[in-house]
C-alpha cells in the first residue's frame, strides 16, 4: 500500500478494491482482457503503485460493442421510461451510499483533494444522475400538421418519435474521472441507449467501481460496458467500430480532431468537449474581495487541470496591481499535499509527463520575457506537485497565453480601454471558446460583455457556473455540441417521422 494511504486512513472497502487486478466489465461480468496486458495505476501524490488494471484491445472493444448491441435490442429496450427512471434513481442513491469509497478511489487515482472529490461525486455524480432520471419520462416527439399537398391531398397524420441512437462509445479524460463517467452515462440511460465507455488509462478506478453499483441498481447486463485501455488502441478501435453509432468524447482538441477523421468512414455522430483557454475580465468597479478568490479558484481549481480554467486574466489597469498582489498572496499561502490530507488545498498533477509539460510551459514564459510573480517551481521529492504560478505581461502573444497548459499557470495582462468591444476582442483572441467570466458591479457592463464573449458559457461575478441543468460545451476549437440540460439529450436521440394516410386522395 502506498505512503499516503498508510498515513491517512482509508476504508477497508477501498483497500480491498485496490488490491484486485481489475478486468474489463463486459455484458455485466468481469472478463479478462484478450491481450493479457496490464497497466500499473499510480498515486500521483506519492508515485506508488496502488492498483493494476487489464488493458482492452481491438478484440475486447468488439466484444463490448456486441454486448451493447444485444442489450440495445434486448430486455433494456422493452423497459418503460418509468422503469429506467427508477433504476437511475437507485443508482444515484447507491452513489451517495458509496461516496466514501468512490471519493477515496478518486483521490488516490487522480490526486484531487478529498473535499473536492466528495463534492464532485455528490453534485456531478448523484445529482446529475437524478436530474437525467427525471428526463427519461419526458422524451417525446410531436404531431405535425401536414400541408395537404404533402401527401397528394390525402388526409393524413404525421408524428415524430425520439428514438435512442443506439450503442454510444464514450471516451473520457483523467482530470475529473467520475464526473466525466456520469456525464456520459446519465443521458445514455435516460434515452435508452447502451454504452461502451473507455476511461482514461491513468484514472480508471472510479469507473470500475461504478460498474458494481450499476449491477446492483438492476441495470440489465450489457447496457453499460467499461473497458479501460490505451487511447491509441482501445480508443482508436472504438472510433472505427461500425457498431458504435455515436462517439461522446471529452479530451484534448488534437485527439478530438483525429476522432472526427475516423468517424467520417461510417458518418458516426460525434460530440466533442475539448480544450480551453478561458478569459477572466475584471473591470475597475468590481468587488475585489470577490474577484481575488474567484480568480484563484478559476485558475487553480483541480491544479489547473480543468478545461474551464480561467487562465487568461485581463484586469483594468486601475486595479491591476491590487488584483495581482492579492492573487499572489493567496497562491503563495496555498498548501500542496496529498488529497487524503484534509489540510491540502492543491493536489499533485496527474503524472510525471504532465508535470514536465507544465514546467516546460513555465520555462517558455520566462524565456519569452513574462514576469514571474509567484510559483514557478515543481516541488522536490515524491509526487507530481507544481506550485500555483502567476505570470504577467503586456501582450498575449506568448505561448503561455495562447496554448492550453492544463496546469496551475495563470497569465495576466492589464487593459486600459473602456470600449467593451475592444476588451471583448482581447478576450476572444484565442482559438478556444469554452468558458469565461466578467467581474463588475455594473449589470449593464456584465451583460454586454457576456454577450460579446465568444464561448459556450460565460459567468458574471463567478467563474464556470456548472449545474446539470445548464447546457455546457465549447465554441471554436473547444468542441462540438452541448452536454447537460435538455440539450444534452439531443445527441443521444434520433428523430423518426411517421406519416399515416387516413383517407386516400381523390383521383
Ligand atoms: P486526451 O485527448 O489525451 O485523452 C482523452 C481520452 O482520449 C483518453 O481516454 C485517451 O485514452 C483517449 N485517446 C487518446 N488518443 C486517442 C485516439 N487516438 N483515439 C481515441 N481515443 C484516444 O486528453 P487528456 O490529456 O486525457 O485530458 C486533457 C484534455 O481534455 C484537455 O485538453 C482538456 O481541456 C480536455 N477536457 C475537456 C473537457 C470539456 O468538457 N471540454 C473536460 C475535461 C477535459
Amino acid at each position: 500500500m502506498n505512503a499516503a494511504a498508510e498515513t491517512f486512513a482509508i476504508s477497508d472497502a477501498t483497500r480491498e478494491f485496490l488490491a484486485r487486478e481489475h478486468q474489463l466489465f463486459i455484458d455485466g461480468k468481469w472478463q479478462p482482457a484478450s491481450s493479457g496486458e496490464t497497466f500499473a495505476i499510480i498515486d500521483p501524490a506519492t508515485e506508488a503503485q496502488i492498483s493494476t488494471i487489464q488493458l482492452a484491445n481491438e478484440a475486447d472493444v468488439d466484444k463490448a460493442v456486441q454486448a451493447a448491441q444485444r442489450a440495445f435490442t434486448g430486455e433494456w429496450s422493452k423497459l418503460t421510461s418509468y422503469q429506467r427512471t427508477r433504476m437511475m434513481l437507485r443508482l444515484a442513491d447507491l452513489i451517495d451510499e458509496n461516496i466514501q469509497t468512490l471519493a477515496e478511489l478518486e483521490v488516490l487515482d487522480n490526486g484531487v483533494p478529498m473535499m473536492l472529490a466528495q463534492y464532485t461525486i455528490a453534485g456531478y455524480g448523484a445529482e446529475f444522475m437524478r436530474y437525467y432520471a427525471g428526463w427519461a419520462t419526458k422524451i417525446h416527439g410531436d404531431t405535425i400538421p401536414v400541408s395537404p399537398a404533402g401527401v397528394r391531398n390525402g388526409e393524413s397524420l404525421t408524428y415524430t418519435r425520439r428514438e435512442p441512437i443506439g450503442v454510444v462509445g464514450a471516451i473520457i479524460p483523467w482530470n475529473a474521472p467520475i464526473a466525466m463517467f456520469i456525464l456520459k452515462l446519465a443521458p445514455a440511460l435516460a434515452t435508452g441507449c447502451t454504452l461502451v465507455l473507455k476511461p482514461a488509462e491513468l484514472t480508471p478506478l472510479t469507473a470500475l467501481k461504478m460498474c458494481e453499483l450499476i449491477k446492483e441498481a438492476g441495470i440489465p447486463d450489457g447496457v453499460v460496458n467499461v473497458i479501460p485501455g490505451l487511447g491509441q488502441v482501445a480508443g482508436e478501435a472504438m472510433t472505427k467500430h461500425p457498431g458504435i453509432k455515436k462517439i461522446a468524447f471529452t479530451g484534448s482538441t488534437a485527439v478530438g480532431k483525429h476522432i472526427v477523421e475516423n468517424a467520417v468512414a461510417d458518418l458516426k455522430k460525434v460530440t466533442l468537449e475539448l480544450g480551453g483557454k478561458s478569459p477572466v475580465v475584471v473591470f475597475p468597479d468590481a468587488d475585489l474581495q470577490q474577484v481575488i478568490p474567484g480568480c484563484v479558484r478559476a485558475a487553480y481549481f483541480l491544479q489547473g487541470q480543468n478545461c474551464m480554467a480561467g487562465t487568461r486574466l485581463f484586469v483594468h489597469e486601475k486595479v491591476f496591481d491590487e488584483v495581482i498582489n492579492g492573487i499572489a498572496a493567496v497562491a503563495n499561502s496555498m498548501k500542496l499535499g496529498p488529497g487524503l490530507d484534509p489540510s491540502s488545498q492543491l493536489g499533485p498533477l496527474i503524472s510525471a509527463q504532465q508535470r514536465e509539460r507544465v514546467m516546460a510551459y513555465i520555462q517558455s514564459g520566462i524565456d519569452e520575457g513574462a514576469t514571474l510573480v509567484c510559483g514557478g517551481k515543481a516541488r522536490e521529492g515524491k509526487g507530481f506537485f507544481v506550485e500555483p504560478t502567476l505570470f504577467t505581461h503586456t501582450d498575449q502573444n506568448l505561448r503561455i497565453a495562447r496554448e492550453e497548459i492544463f496546469g496551475p499557470v495563470l497569465f495576466a495582462m492589464p487593459f486600459g480601454d473602456d470600449d467593451l468591444e475592444k476588451v471583448a476582442a482581447l478576450a476572444n483572441d484565442s482559438i478556444y471558446g469554452l468558458s469565461g467570466s466578467v467581474w463588475t458591479r455594473d449589470i449593464s457592463t456584465g451583460l454586454k460583455m457576456a454577450a460579446l464573449i465568444d464561448s459556450g458559457q460565460v459567468s458574471v461575478n463567478c467563474h464556470a457556473a456548472v449545474d446539470p441543468a445548464i447546457p455546457f460545451g465549447g465554441n471554436k476549437m473547444s468542441g462540438w455540441g452541448r452536454e447537460f440540460g435538455a440539450e444534452g439529450l439531443e445527441p443521444y436521440l434520433k428523430t423518426k417521422a411517421t406519416t399515416v394516410l387516413l383517407s386516400p386522395p381523390p383521383f
